[in-house]
């Protein structure tokens, strides 16, 4: 059995910059995979070539990757390259074969990780290797769930992990296909000690969304990316919406800002707490609505028994009210009025 030239943990102590892996979402064939990945390589710009062999496609009859044919591919485009290979395994037998060819790095799919009884297995099947294991976040946003994947490999003896964060399934309402949450890739890091890259195309399923989440992923100290390529994107037989060609992705790495430590710590907190912010004013603007909503109602029985709009005493007790409550949170009384001035003048023009 032989073993990885890679090593993960080396790379990210003397990290020089983000660990970028990239390649075909599925080796398709020796033309698709060998071509992609020398014009990835010649970027200049990959450390490790990604591409699916079993692929888990969320409908039958899909196209389920080449297996253990396609090995014979990667370890081609690997000698081609010189650039180290990975691919997804989901079972024991896809362990067996990918060890025997000596590749350099396996990752779990977000599929699998939800499954204890398949990640122990897979675990078991790995015990005393020393390959690089990636662990995908599960589809679904559970941190322990994540996490306790990664301690079933450490009980194995694994040593050389990483996490990828590829977003969620249905977190939220977004135009992401799998919505990050950034608070969670942070929190799994900080319990585990362990650097996390994240998969910019299984998250954004678009190349549009791709440049600003791989420059806000290295503003909250992302490890790296993981990027699908592929020579002809529209032809591709899985994925082909989100992969890009090798120049896009030449064009994407290019227009990266790769922040210092010291830089990315201070981006990170910011950034956290703009997501904060974002929430809170949502949720402000949700309850403006809802309360205006609640005016026209007003307005409509004021209507039916004959009432003036502006009741002028009920006005002055609110604004007094909230002046003195503002006050007590630490919010001027200058800064209450003007805002509940504002308010109930929209509230009078909804209730004409
Ligand atoms: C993949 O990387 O091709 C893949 C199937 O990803 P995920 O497990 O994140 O869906
Ligand atoms: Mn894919």
């Amino acid at each position: 059995m032989s073993e990885s030239k890679f090593d993960l943990q080396q790379w990210f102590e003397q990290k020089d910059g983000p660990l970028i892996i990239a390649g075909p979402c599925s080796v398709e064939s020796e033309e698709q995979f060998c071509g992609t990945s020398g014009a990835l390589a010649s970027t200049g710009k990959v450390n490790m070539l990604r591409g699916g062999l079993w692929k888990p496609r969320t409908q039958p009859n899909s196209f389920e990757g080449l297996g253990s044919e396609g090995i014979r591919i990667m370890l081609k485009a690997r000698q081609q390259t010189c650039l180290p290979i990975a691919t997804e395994v989901a079972t024991p037998q896809h362990i067996e074969q990918v060890l025997k060819a000596g590749f350099d790095a396996v990752w779990v799919g977000a599929r699998t990780v939800v499954n204890p009884f398949s990640v122990q297995e897979l675990a078991d099947s790995l015990r005393g290797c020393d390959i690089p294991v990636f662990i995908k976040n599960p589809v679904v946003a559970d941190l322990k769930l994540w996490i306790g994947a990664f301690e079933r490999f450490a009980n194995t003896g694994i040593t050389n992990m990483a996490g990828i964060h590829r977003g969620f399934h249905g977190y939220g309402e977004s135009e992401f296909r799998n919505a990050p949450s950034w608070d969670l890739a942070i929190e799994f890091s900080r319990l585990t000690n362990l650097p996390v890259i994240t998969d910019i195309s299984h998250m954004c399923g678009k190349p549009e969304l791709m440049p600003d989440t791989a420059q806000k992923a290295l503003d909250l100290a992302s490890a790296g990316l993981m990027i699908e390529s592929h020579i002809r994107p529209a032809c591709a037989l899985s994925d082909a919406r989100q992969q890009i060609t090798p120049d896009q992705f030449r064009q994407l790495i290019d227009s990266l800002v790769i922040r210092s430590n010291a830089d990315t710590d201070c981006r990170q907190q910011i950034q956290l707490l703009r997501s904060e912010i974002d929430k809170i004013d949502s949720n402000l603007l949700n309850e403006l609505a809802k309360r205006m909503q609640v005016s026209q109602q007003i307005g409509e029985l004021k209507r039916a028994s004959n009432m003036t709009v502006v009741q002028m005493n009920r006005w002055k007790q609110i604004l007094e009210d909230h002046i003195a409550r503002g006050n007590s949170l630490g919010l001027s009384p200058e800064f209450v009025a003007e805002l509940f001035e504002l308010i109930h003048q929209e509230s009078i023009k909804q209730q004409m």
